[in-house]
C-alpha cells in the first residue's frame, strides 16, 4: 500500500528526473541540429516553391509571392545577420536568406501573437 509521504516523495523524484531530462535536452551539440542545406532541386523544395533567390519566383505560379520577400524576413527564419545560411523551422533544413518559398510569413507585427489585457468586469 502506497502512503501519502511515499506517493509525495515519489512526486519529487519524478520532478528531478524530468528536470534533469530537460537540462541534458537542452544542452544537445550543435550537430543535432540541420546542418544540411536546402537545394532547389530536391522534392520537398519544389513543392515550396523554394528558391534560392527570391527575385526568380515563377510570379505567375505563386501570386502569394511579393516583391522583397525572403527567408531573412520570414518569421520561420533562425539565421543571423551576415551569415550564409539559416535554419527554416518550416523545413528544418538550412537555406539561403536570399531565398522564398509559398509557407513565408513576413515578420511583421500582426505576426506575433500578443497577449491582450483582460476586459475590465466592472465598468463605472
Ligand atoms: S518558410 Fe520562410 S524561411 Fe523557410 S524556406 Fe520558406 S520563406 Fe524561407
Amino acid at each position: 500500500m502506497q502512503t501519502r509521504r511515499k506517493f509525495i516523495v515519489s512526486l519529487g523524484t519524478g520532478t528531478a528526473a524530468m528536470v534533469t531530462t530537460t537540462a541534458i535536452a537542452d544542452e544537445r551539440p550543435a550537430t543535432a541540429r540541420p546542418t544540411t542545406k536546402l537545394v532547389e532541386t530536391e522534392r520537398s523544395a519544389i513543392l515550396m516553391g523554394y528558391k534560392e533567390d527570391a527575385t526568380k519566383v515563377d510570379r505567375k505560379k505563386y501570386a502569394k509571392y511579393q516583391l522583397g520577400q525572403t527567408c531573412a524576413g520570414c518569421f520561420l527564419y533562425n539565421g543571423k545577420k551576415g551569415e550564409a545560411d539559416g535554419l527554416c523551422t518550416a523545413m528544418y533544413r538550412r537555406v539561403v536568406p536570399t531565398g522564398w518559398c509559398i509557407v513565408n510569413r513576413p515578420r511583421k507585427p500582426w505576426n506575433v501573437v500578443k497577449l491582450q489585457a483582460p476586459r475590465a468586469m466592472f465598468s463605472c
